[in-house]
């Protein structure tokens, strides 16, 4: 197991807004990195991570789903989306710092498997979110660049305790 570090905007912002390259050789060094992503993922608590936030610029990409399936993305493409989410969202090298995103609903990935193997996976709500999430990092972009707002814990904590609902959910106060 090696965990690798994860990067974050304070301190470093200039490599995550690199645009990341493509995968092209799937070797063993390729498959340590990806296992090294995973570790690395699992460690932070978070559901996905994209190799630039871990300093490498190829378009990698790890996700654990709810149920504990680990997604591999190589070279990911957004083929297609449908529908709409809006909620808050955080990322693993904004600490903290939580924003109100829309997304699509449901987006459909065309991605490559750590052999090179070509596939689609079709994912709704958080994965889908997250599918977006990180295929946006692959291209130096971050959630708080699409948020219509942002808050910090505190005022997370504060929305909670007094009681609001969450934004975007559709539940009214009674
Ligand atoms: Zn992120």
């Amino acid at each position: 197991m090696a965990l690798r570090t994860i990067l974050k905007k304070d301190t470093d912002e200039e490599s995550l807004r690199k645009k990341s390259r493509p995968v092209t050789v799937f070797d063993k060094r390729l498959h340590t990195m990806i296992d090294d992503m995973i570790d690395t993922l699992k460690d932070s608590g978070g559901v996905g991570l994209a190799a630039p936030q871990v300093g490498t610029l190829r378009r990698i990409v790890v996700i654990e789903k709810e149920d504990g399936t680990i997604l591999e993305l190589v070279n990911p493409e957004i083929i297609a989306t449908a529908g709409e989410q809006e909620g808050l969202e955080g990322c693993l090298s904004l600490p903290g710092v939580w924003g109100v995103v829309k997304r699509p609903m449901t987006v459909t990935v065309k991605a490559m498997d750590r052999n090179g193997n070509v596939y689609t996976d079709t994912e709704s709500e958080l994965i889908g979110r997250c599918f977006v999430h990180e295929c946006e990092h692959l291209d130096g972009i971050l959630f708080v660049d699409r948020a219509s707002k942002i808050l910090t814990e505190e005022e997370l904590q504060q929305m909670e305790e007094e009681g609001e609902p969450e934004p975007g959910s559709e539940e009214e106060e009674a």
